[in-house]
């Protein structure tokens, strides 16, 4: 099997910006589409701050639109998982189902999953007022009443942002400790908009039949009541996980799994980059995402030129 010159593991907005980018440098890209094939933005309604859209665009329309466009100049996508890598040699190997690929260049994009409760009824209703991602859909509940769940900084800061949009947020918190930093949990404790339930579970978020969020059934556990919060949204901020487990022992890593890189998007091991929210726990934007997969490509190429396989003049 030929030597390919890049493989992108990963299908997000940073996977399709490296394609885009890289086909366009007649690289004929391979993309692995990954287990959450169209990343976040898949998961998500309207999106209204990516630049361009001035009335806005539906995420899987728009991350339908980036991989079109990374197709026209030839990225090859195949929905189909890295399971396993060996970066000690060049050409990297790697194995995605029966497929052993071996390439000279590796472009990791393979994003951080939102962490969920796991509740059927909180997945029956993503994108329908159950959301991981205040910037992106907080706006839409303006005037309303809003759950964030959650006790770290993740969750301090959405219940903050959302305050800009909601009557009332109340945030939920499974023990009466916080993970939150001090100065966080005391912004969140001393506005006015925000009330704290904490040793409260969320057992159930209403009303699927309806397709929309009428409230979450809570249960306290410490006196075993349940209680029915009514609000229009329900937001998670309970972390992310970052899609890293397959690079375990190849590439390093902080201390909860998140690709380290220096220079944006440079890891340990020349010739691999990494991309977007897999090494991004700071920001976490379509565009920021977006941008660094640009660079991932970019840099790719140029790696490519100086070992004498493309023409990068
Ligand atoms: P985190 O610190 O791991 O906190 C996750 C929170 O979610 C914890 O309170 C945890 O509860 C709760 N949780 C986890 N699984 C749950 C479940 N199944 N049901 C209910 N609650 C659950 O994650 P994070 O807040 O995303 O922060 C991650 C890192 O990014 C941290 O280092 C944080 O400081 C950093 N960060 C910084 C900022 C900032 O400085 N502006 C903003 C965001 C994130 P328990 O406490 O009971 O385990």
């Amino acid at each position: 099997m030929a030597i390919r010159n890049v493989v992108i593991m990963g299908s997000g907005c940073a996977g399709h910006t490296a394609a885009l980018y890289a086909a366009r440098a007649n690289l004929e890209p391979l993309v692995f589409e990954g287990h959450e094939p169209g990343g976040q933005l898949s998961l998500t309604t309207l999106v209204e701050n990516f630049p361009g859209f001035p009335e806005g665009i539906q995420g899987p329309e728009l991350i339908a639109n980036m991989r079109r466009q990374a197709e026209r100049f030839g990225a090859e996508y195949q929905l189909a998982q890295v399971s396993a890598v060996d970066l000690s040699t060049t050409p990297f190997t790697l194995q995605a189902g029966k497929d052993t690929v071996e390439t000279r260049t590796l472009i990791v994009a393979s994003g951080a999953s939102a962490r969920w409760l796991g509740l059927p009824s909180e997945q029956a209703l993503i994108g329908h007022g159950v959301s991981s991602c205040a910037t992106c859909d907080g706006f839409f509940f303006s005037g309303k009443d809003i759950a964030v769940i959650g006790g770290g900084d993740s969750a301090m800061e959405e219940a903050l942002f959302l305050t800009r949009f909601a009557t009332k947020v109340t945030l939920v918190h499974r023990r009466d400790e916080f993970r939150a930093s001090k100065i966080m949990l005391d912004r969140a404790r001393q506005h006015e908009k925000i009330d704290f339930i904490t040793s409260a579970v969320v057992e159930e978020v209403t009303d699927v039949s309806k397709k929309e969020v009428t409230g979450v059934k809570l249960r306290n556990l410490k006196t075993g009541a349940s209680l029915e919060l009514p609000v229009s949204a329900m937001f998670l901020g309970i972390g992310h996980i970052p899609n890293t487990k397959v690079f375990e022992g190849h590439l390093d890593m902080d201390q909860d799994g998140y690709l380290k890189t220096t220079d944006s998007v440079f890891t340990k091991v020349p010739g691999v980059y990494a991309c977007g929210d897999v090494q991004d726990r700071r920001y976490r934007q379509a565009i920021t995402a977006a941008g660094s997969g640009c660079m991932a490509a970019l840099e790719a190429e140029k790696f490519l030129g100086h070992g004498g396989f493309i023409d990068a003049s």
